[in-house]
C-alpha cells in the first residue's frame, strides 16, 4: 500500500491550472518556484517532493532523462510546460 502517486498522476498534476500564451503558444504555469521555474510538488514515499515540471512531463510522455541529458525550452520561458518546446540536449 503506498500514498504515491503514479508518474502519470504527477504530470497530469504539473499540468494543471496552466494557461496558453497565445503569443507564444507556451503553456504557462503558475506553480513556481523562487526561481521562477514551472515546479511540481507531490507526495512519494511519506515525503514532499519537488520537481521541475517540464521534467515529469517529459518523464511521462518519452522516458526518465539521462544523468548527463538536458531538458531546454525552445522558448526558453522556464515558467512552460508545453511538451512542443522541450528540446532535450546532451551536456
Ligand atoms: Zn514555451
Amino acid at each position: 500500500m503506498s500514498d504515491s502517486l503514479t508518474d502519470r498522476e504527477i504530470a497530469l498534476r504539473a499540468l494543471s491550472g496552466v494557461t496558453r500564451d497565445n503569443k507564444t503558444g507556451c503553456l504557462i504555469s503558475s506553480k513556481l518556484d523562487r526561481k521562477g521555474r514551472a515546479t511540481v510538488r507531490y507526495q512519494a514515499h511519506g515525503h514532499t517532493k519537488r520537481e521541475l515540471a517540464h521534467r515529469a512531463i517529459y518523464r511521462v510522455l518519452y522516458r526518465p532523462l539521462a544523468a548527463n541529458e538536458e531538458l531546454r525550452r525552445t522558448c526558453r520561458d522556464t515558467r512552460c510546460v508545453e511538451p512542443a518546446h522541450f528540446a532535450l540536449s546532451t551536456v
